[in-house]
């Protein structure tokens, strides 16, 4: 039998964005706690230990954080970092970001969707975080608070590396926008299972009808998420836009430029080489779900 041991921890529970900020302030580098689903298991593993003068601020309730706005001019959603992933699975947010919804229903479980969080997942920054590669290939923009005020960054700048970002000490994700798109999206992901699964490969295809454009995303193929520019310049010239049709040529090279643009490892799940394979795999298909009218 396993017995987990945890000190007592003592949270600071601010009641507004202002009251958060002023805590930070007062301790910059306090662990920032929105769900726990992430934070907890590490506490809980004694892969983070707590000092004793370790501050813990609760911002997963935060009403600024649990927001969400649709700007139907601009065509944007703007995500408060603490919208659960309960909530993206389900309209109205689901219609706005449909393959955000398709990679919040493969999240654990029901019970970890409703306590994990955007925001946690950015934070968290796992090459392997469902919620990533949508946000990559959205162009989403994440908004982050400090001392200094606030700045943006695109999310492909925010996330450096394997659980690194751009995060400063006494910051905090306020939220993330993701613009509306006319054109199919959708996200797929290769696991050992269907559920409670972490990805071994995942991807996210968005397409942008009246730009013309074919974004595509890859996780847990490299250290962060990954966007296949030569698969999307492909894609770009190749779909027939008037017809909404890609020959099965085109859709094969898509794929081959889609596991060129990883460079995964091997480990305990997978090798190297079978992910790559995944990813093409998953391009392929993503590009024949969103042109779906057959060969050229
Ligand atoms: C059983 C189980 C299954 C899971 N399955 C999946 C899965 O299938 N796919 C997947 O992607 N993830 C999965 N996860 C991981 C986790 O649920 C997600 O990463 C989740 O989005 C984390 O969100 P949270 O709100 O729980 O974050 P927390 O655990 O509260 O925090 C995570 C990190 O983010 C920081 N943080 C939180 N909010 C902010 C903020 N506003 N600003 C700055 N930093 C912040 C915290 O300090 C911490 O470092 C699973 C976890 C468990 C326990």
């Amino acid at each position: 039998m396993t017995v987990c041991k945890v000190a007592p921890m003592g949270v600071l529970t601010p009641a507004s964005l202002d009251e958060a900020l002023a805590t930070l302030s007062e301790h910059p580098d306090a662990l920032l706690l929105a769900g726990g689903t992430d934070l907890m298991v590490e506490i809980n593993e004694g892969r983070h230990h707590l000092s004793d003068d370790e501050s813990v601020v609760a911002v997963g309730q935060l009403p600024e954080l649990r927001s969400w706005v649709h700007d139907p001019v601009a065509r944007t959603l703007r995500l408060g970092a603490a919208v659960t992933y309960a909530e993206l699975e389900r309209e109205p947010l689901a219609g706005w970001a449909p393959a955000l919804a398709q990679a919040a229903r493969t999240v654990g479980s029901p019970q970890i969707r409703n306590a994990a969080t955007i925001g946690g997942n950015l934070a968290t920054c796992s090459p392997a975080g469902d919620g990533l590669p949508v946000l990559a290939a959205l162009d989403a923009v994440v908004e982050l608070l400090g001392h200094d005020g606030t700045r943006t960054l695109p999310v492909v700048e925010f996330m450096t590396g394997v659980k690194r970002t751009a995060l400063r000490s006494g910051e905090l994700i306020v939220s993330v926008t993701v613009p509306v798109l006319d054109g199919w999206q959708g996200y797929a992901k290769v696991g050992v299972r269907n559920a409670m699964v972490i990805a071994i490969a995942g991807a996210c295809l968005a397409v942008d009808r009246p730009g013309r454009t074919v974004r595509l995303a890859l996780g847990s193929v490299a250290p962060t998420i990954v966007r296949a520019a030569d698969a999307e310049a492909h894609a770009a010239t190749t779909v027939d836009w008037d017809t909404e049709a890609v020959s099965d040529d085109a859709a094969n090279r898509f794929g081959e430029l889609a596991a060129a643009a990883a460079s995964p490892i091997d480990d305990h799940r997978a090798t190297a080489a079978y992910r790559r394979r995944a990813v093409e795999v998953l391009a392929r298909r993503l590009l024949r779900r969103a042109f779906p009218n057959g060969s050229l």
